[in-house]
């Protein structure tokens, strides 16, 4: 499906580069510098910056012999995890980060 500029009438380009607060979201440019956001991704950054802002935290709980994280379906959405996501822990003094492995 081809998006159309609303300034200049063209098509315009897919993209996966747009820069909001930080994160890398889905659009589109056109050549005569207009730019269109995903909707669906703009919602999904609004979403994760208000739950930032009041739970963060994240609940641990038993599975056969291993712990297991509960990761807020805000968060999941956000990195694109599923079920099949693997991750890669790198241990920092305090802090455990979690790469994720690109499938
Ligand atoms: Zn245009």
């Amino acid at each position: 499906m081809t998006h159309k500029c609303n300034l200049c009438g063209k098509p315009m380009k897919a993209v996966d580069n747009i820069d909001l607060q930080g994160f890398k979201i889905h659009g589109w440019k056109c050549r005569c510098g207009n730019v269109h956001s995903d909707p669906e991704d703009v919602d999904t950054i609004i979403k994760f910056l208000k739950f930032m802002k009041t739970d963060r935290e994240a609940k641990m709980f038993k599975s056969g012999n291993s712990y297991a994280i509960r990761i807020p379906i805000q968060i999941a959405k956000l990195y694109h995890l599923t079920q099949r996501s693997k991750l890669l822990f790198s241990p920092e003094n305090k802090k455990l980060v979690i790469e994720i492995i690109p499938a």
